[in-house]
């Protein structure tokens, strides 16, 4: 008697992956089917689901349907070409079908022998990255899941390399004759970076954060009064980061100063180009990273603005000797005749099992080309433009930040004499109303206290219609977001006439 459970035949899968295939392919023809945000509250989905799993096999047929019914309306939707909100990202065709041979080959590129191919497909490609981005030849490096895990990584590099403390064997704690480690980034940097000095036992308050200029820039005399005041007071600096393009405004802070006083104080420089880093595939755009070749380490999201599916980060070093020397700790069972002669991963960073991800990006840049990637993010700075000037024109709404790249920070001011709470009333019920029409979906933040609007194009899908339908709903609703928010009593006399 034969009872061993099987997987899937040759015949099902055929079947359940024809069609699935094609709901993929109508799915992709129309995501705008879809309401960009979900309309589901907390707890909705999970309702449906049962608390326990099931014992017995189920069906194919069943599963999907749940899929269908259930899950299917808790999606945001990340391909919708309405989606504006945070930094847009994509999915397109070549890089689904990458993913499923992912999943079908299920490669595990820790060591090179675990998988010759992926492992030197993700040397190529970081070579491919770096000329894609104008970057110099002496970066290498490696992919990740995310910029976060990409920033953990070298700044984890940059305080091993810190002379002396050999902190890798003793670690921090108990060790009187350790001073207070401190990093610095702007106070527009993403959290991550927090979050790594967290990780790290750096701890919080090891970050200094530096002011920044009117355009949201770090200013790099502050940096250098603050590392001059903190070594005066005992700490030990070891690492700056800069971004290139900061999370609320895309600012670009001025990476050629950072680097001169980072060479000068010999302090590591890390560069959080999650979301900018794309913007230097147009030759056009590359001297938005001048100066990042002087840096030690760099991170670019191609699951940002390079239409690569979530998820895919790469991190560029100077040195994978340091990286190594951070991470690098092989016991007997991981040893191979190759480690001297090939690249094992495994080394560069916490995790053992990789994913294939090379295999995503390889194909992406091959299917677009540089010139297709150009074009696309060369359009997406157009589109953000087109409406900057339309904010700009209009009566009722103004910038609340330059637009270097594709991101536009704006807020709805529909009468000056409006004091600050009630602005960011009217702004905060303008995107509720916005998102709740499902055809677009915007996030905010604020910017020296002021709530902030914020629409980030960077989907392939999204075109200049998308951005005409924008500005219409803007229109439409903005009057009815003011009369939504006025005072019971004295209603202010609101002009709703377009600029
Ligand atoms: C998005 C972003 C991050 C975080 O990226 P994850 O890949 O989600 O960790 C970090 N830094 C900047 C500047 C970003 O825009």
């Amino acid at each position: 008697m034969d009872t061993a459970v099987k997987d899937m035949s040759a015949e099902e899968f055929l079947r359940y992956g024809d069609r699935i295939l094609k709901d993929i392919a109508d799915y992709l023809a129309h995501p705008e089917r879809y309401p960009v945000l979900s309309a589901v509250e907390p707890g909705d989905i999970k309702a449906q689901l049962p608390l326990e799993p099931p014992t017995a096999p189920e069906s194919m047929d069943a599963i999907l349907a749940d899929f269908h019914q259930i899950l299917m309306p808790g999606m945001t939707h990340w391909n919708h070409p309405g989606f504006m909100a945070y930094f847009a990202n994509s999915s397109p065709g070549p890089g689904i079908l990458a993913e499923t041979l992912c999943a079908a080959l299920n490669q595990n590129a820790m060591l090179w022998r675990t998988s010759p191919s992926a492992t030197e497909l993700e040397e190529v490609v970081m070579r491919w990255m770096a000329s894609l981005l104008g970057l110099s030849e002496s970066f290498t490096g490696v992919i990740t899941d995310t910029a976060s895990i990409s920033s953990l990584l070298a700044m984890a590099a940059a305080r091993e390399a810190i002379p002396g403390l050999n902190i890798r064997e003793e670690g921090l704690s108990g060790r009187p004759e350790v001073p207070r480690l401190r990093i610095y980034t702007s106070d527009q940097a993403h959290s991550s970076i927090e979050k790594g000095a967290i990780t790290l036992g750096i701890g919080q308050r090891g970050v200094r954060k530096i002011d920044t200029d009117s355009a949201f820039r770090m200013r790099p005399e502050s940096l250098k009064a603050s590392i001059a005041e903190d070594r005066a007071a005992g700490w030990l600096p070891f690492c700056v980061v800069a971004t290139v393009g900061t999370t609320s405004t895309t600012s670009i802070d001025p990476v050629p100063l950072i680097a001169d006083i980072c060479e000068e104080e010999k302090l590591w420089l890390h560069v959080d180009a999650a979301y900018a880093g794309s913007a230097a595939v147009p030759p056009e755009f590359q001297h938005l990273l001048e100066g990042c070749d002087r840096a030690d380490s760099m991170v670019v999201n191609p699951h940002k603005w390079l239409f690569t599916p979530m998820d895919c980060s790469v991190l560029f070093v100077k040195s994978p000797q340091r990286l190594r020397r951070a991470f690098s700790l092989v016991p007997e069972y991981l040893v191979t005749d190759s480690d001297n002669t090939a690249t094992n991963y495994m080394d560069w960073g916490v995790q053992l099992g990789r994913r294939f991800r090379a295999l995503k990006l390889w194909m992406i840049i091959r299917y677009f080309g540089q010139e297709g990637l150009a074009a696309l993010v060369r359009e997406h700075v157009r589109l953000a433009a087109d409406f900057a000037a339309w904010i700009d024109a209009s009566g009722q709404f103004r910038r609340t930040a330059p637009t270097p790249l594709s991101a536009v920070c704006f807020c709805a001011v529909p009468d000056k004499e409006l004091g600050e709470a009630q602005l960011e009333a009217i702004n905060a019920a303008l995107m509720q109303r916005i998102n709740q029409t499902g055809e677009v979906f915007l996030s905010h933040t604020k910017l020296n206290g002021e709530y902030t609007l914020r629409v980030a194009v960077g989907n392939i899908r999204t075109q200049q219609k998308h951005i005409e339908r924008l500005k219409a709903l803007l229109e439409e609703n903005l009057p009815l977001a003011v009369a939504q928010t006025a005072p019971a009593q004295a209603t202010p006399q609101i002009s709703t006439a377009s600029g």
